[in-house]
């Protein structure tokens, strides 16, 4: 146990083990795998300002230096080029597992990697875990509900998911990769935790990957039309990023494996959603329809009582709080860098 720190904060995760003085520190070691990503990156902040270690691992298909560079030339972080589908010897006492493509549009580009990354990627990272005695945190998705029949969705419905469907590299990756985390709980006794991550906004996320809040934002900006797919009516319910990260970490630290939903139980239909971005930057702004995408889930909304019971957690920012966060952001890279507008 001589390569393991000792937690001498109360509160947090433990591993123990007699360590020599000397030995001795505060904070955690922790990976985040996908922690150059937007999610991933607004967590290595809050473990960073914590005070912990932090080793990004990511293969920046779809993440960015740019959202990690201000961590540069501090001792406490680092970041490794890796893609999770390749096994990796680390000595940690945390897992974030985020790798993976969020946005329909970059999941669908390779579904093939989509698949590989969440589920060959899921064994190593919990390969890993069992090895070093790590505490391993999978970042599932509402997707894994499919097209719901339950409404709001509680962790104990199974879902509505098509298995031979474009979104099922993703859908049943994510699901496969809930398989894998519990049976390593199961079989390696690896200390696990499951979240079921809603639809998450925030800054630093990619301003062209497809999704309806960048997509709507980024259209408003730039005075084009939001397109609004299919008749509108669809429902999703957006939470804000830093909602999302207290919730992960609280999830960590907790007693709990989960799966928790964690999402804010706002719900939006897609026209109402462009109403909202329309008010916030631009009332003249057209909407646009076009077709939806194939298997796109009519409703999604969650079901938070298990998350508010046994983590005391719940979002606290609303769609009209945090769109204008979100939106001064993409105001900057937009029209400051024009460079990074395009990529
Ligand atoms: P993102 O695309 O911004 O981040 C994903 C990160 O993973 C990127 O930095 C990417 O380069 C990296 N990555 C992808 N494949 C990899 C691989 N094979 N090896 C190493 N790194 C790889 O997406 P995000 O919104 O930050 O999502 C983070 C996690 O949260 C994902 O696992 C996603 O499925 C989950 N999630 C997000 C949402 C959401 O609305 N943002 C909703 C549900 C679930
Ligand atoms: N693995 C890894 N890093 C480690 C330990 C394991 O990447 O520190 C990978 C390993 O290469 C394997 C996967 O995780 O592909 C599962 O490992 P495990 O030991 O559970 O299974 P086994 O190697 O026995 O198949
Ligand atoms: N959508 C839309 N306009 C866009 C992008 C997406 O109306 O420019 C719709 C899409 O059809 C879906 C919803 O917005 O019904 C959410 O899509 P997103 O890709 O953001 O995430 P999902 O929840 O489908 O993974």
């Amino acid at each position: 146990n001589y390569h393991r720190f000792v937690i001498d904060t109360a509160g947090r995760g433990s591993v123990g083990g007699k360590v020599p003085l000397g030995l001795k520190r505060k904070g955690l070691r922790i990976v985040v795998t996908g922690g150059a990503g937007f999610v991933g990156s607004h967590l290595v902040d809050r473990l960073i300002a914590r005070g912990d270690s932090v080793i990004v691992v990511d293969n920046f298909f779809t993440g960015r230096k740019e959202n990690v560079m201000h961590h540069f030339g501090n001792p406490n972080f680092e970041l490794i080029r890796h893609d999770v589908v390749e096994p990796i010897l680390l000595e940690v006492d945390q897992i974030y597992h985020l790798a993976c493509p969020a946005s329909p549009v970059h999941y669908k580009f390779n579904p093939v990697k989509t698949i590989k990354t969440n589920v060959v990627g899921t064994l190593n990272m919990l390969g890993l875990a069992k090895r070093v005695g790590a505490r391993f945190l999978l970042t599932s998705t509402s997707e894994v509900y499919g097209d719901p029949l339950q409404h709001p969705q509680v962790e104990t419905y199974w879902g509505n998911v098509n298995p031979i469907g474009v979104r099922s590299c993703y859908d049943e990756g994510k699901r496969t990769a809930e398989t894998l985390t519990m049976d390593y709980h199961r079989g390696a006794q690896v200390e696990v935790r499951i979240a079921r991550i809603f639809n998450t906004y925030g800054p630093r996320m990619c301003i062209d990957d497809g999704r309806v809040v960048s997509n709507f934002v980024a259209q408003a900006l730039r005075k084009e039309p939001l397109t609004v797919y299919g008749d509108g009516k669809q429902t999703r319910s957006f939470q804000y990023v830093s909602d999302l990260v207290e919730g992960l970490m609280r999830l960590m630290e907790g007693e709990h494996i989960g799966p928790f939903n964690l999402g804010n139980p706002g719900e939006f239909t897609m026209l109402e959603l462009a109403n909202v971005v329309q008010e916030t930057i631009d009332p003249n702004a057209k909407i646009e329809f076009r077709p939806n995408t194939e298997d796109d889930p009519h409703k999604r909304k969650p079901d938070i009582t298990r998350a508010k019971e046994l983590l005391g957690w719940e979002p606290k920012i609303s769609l009209r709080q945090g769109l204008p966060l979100m939106v001064s952001d993409f105001q900057k890279r937009i029209f400051d860098d024009q460079s990074d507008a395009t990529t």
